[in-house]
């Protein structure tokens, strides 16, 4: 059993690198990969540690992509070869884009009379502040009753604090994780489309038609009829299937690494197998 999406918190998990990789070892998997939200620097902390427990450890990245009217989540793996200099280059801009967002994000709550600091959110976030963190500072002072609180009241897209963030558009996050040397896959499509089936098919096909090479049949989001229709997809147009569980550990309290929401997972070794073969790698596995 692998899992191929899980969170740090260097991202918007709440396991740190070291505790992931031991819960991996725990449980038993045979590979783990890292995908935290636009860092990785969760993988290389995370590195050295599974190779002392003897864990394979996949270089992985979780993209907030645009594509026409939507975001979709992308996400990249490079199980055989590091990322190039340029890609991790290029993530250094989009966590500074992230950052301009906190900073009109702290502005547009202190507007709205919530009185918090951008010190006081950042001591949250590790190498990335997101709007998770955001959210525990909200409940901390007061102004939400929980996490979930903090989104609908402030943080969610439809709610009032709501800033928009620079999302690349996705041929751009297609393009550049593919120089790079890695493999592009739509994440959770369920969350894509809105379980309009017809809709999703249709842009599937658009985004292999832009070289996006996979498609996240398996998650803990997924129902056996997802998981059906997405890996007919994946066959209709020619994709690799990927899955994980999208472990945050406790910011996500019901989703367990490996096998899931209520073990609705269970990922076989031959999935990793097929990516590498597709970044011609198979052979130095
Ligand atoms: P960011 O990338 O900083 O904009 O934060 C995005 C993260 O916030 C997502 O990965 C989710 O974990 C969380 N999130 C976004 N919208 C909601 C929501 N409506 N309710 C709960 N969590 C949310
Ligand atoms: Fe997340
Ligand atoms: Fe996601
Ligand atoms: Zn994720």
């Amino acid at each position: 059993m692998i899992d191929l999406h899980s969170h740090t918190d260097q991202s918007d998990g709440t396991f740190t690198p070291g505790e992931l990789v031991a819960e991996a070892v725990k449980i038993g998997l045979h590979a783990l990969a890292i995908t935290d939200h636009d860092t990785m620097a969760g993988y290389a902390i995370a590195k050295p540690l599974a190779a002392d427990a003897g864990l394979e450890l996949i270089c992985g990245i979780e993209l907030s992509t645009r594509f026409g009217g939507t975001s979709v989540h992308l996400l990249g793996y490079f199980p055989c070869e590091a990322p190039s200099a340029e890609f991790m280059a290029w993530l250094g801009f989009l966590q500074e884009s992230r950052r301009d967002r906190n900073r009109r994000l702290i502005e547009k709550l202190q507007s709205l009379g919530v009185d918090i600091t951008l010190a006081e959110v950042e001591a949250k976030g590790r190498s990335l502040t997101g709007r998770p963190h955001f959210a525990r500072v909200l409940v901390e002072k007061g102004y939400a009753k929980d996490i979930q609180d903090a989104f609908d009241q402030l943080l969610d897209e439809s709610a009032r604090g709501y800033v928009q963030r620079h999302e690349v558009p996705i041929d751009e996050a297609i393009a550049r994780i593919t120089a790079a040397g890695g493999i592009a896959s739509m994440a959770h499509p369920v969350r894509v489309a809105k379980n309009d089936w017809e809709k999703l098919a249709k842009y599937v096909g658009e985004l292999a038609g832009m070289g996006m090479q996979a498609i996240e049949v398996f998650h803990s989001d997924h129902t056996p009829e997802n998981v059906a229709y997405y890996r007919s997809l994946a066959m209709r147009f020619g994709l690799a299937m990927t899955g994980g569980s999208d472990f945050h550990g406790g910011n996500k309290p019901s989703i367990s690494l490996g096998t899931g929401l209520r073990n609705n997972l269970a990922i076989p070794d031959g999935i990793l197998l097929s990516l590498k073969r597709l970044v011609g790698g198979a052979q130095k596995a």
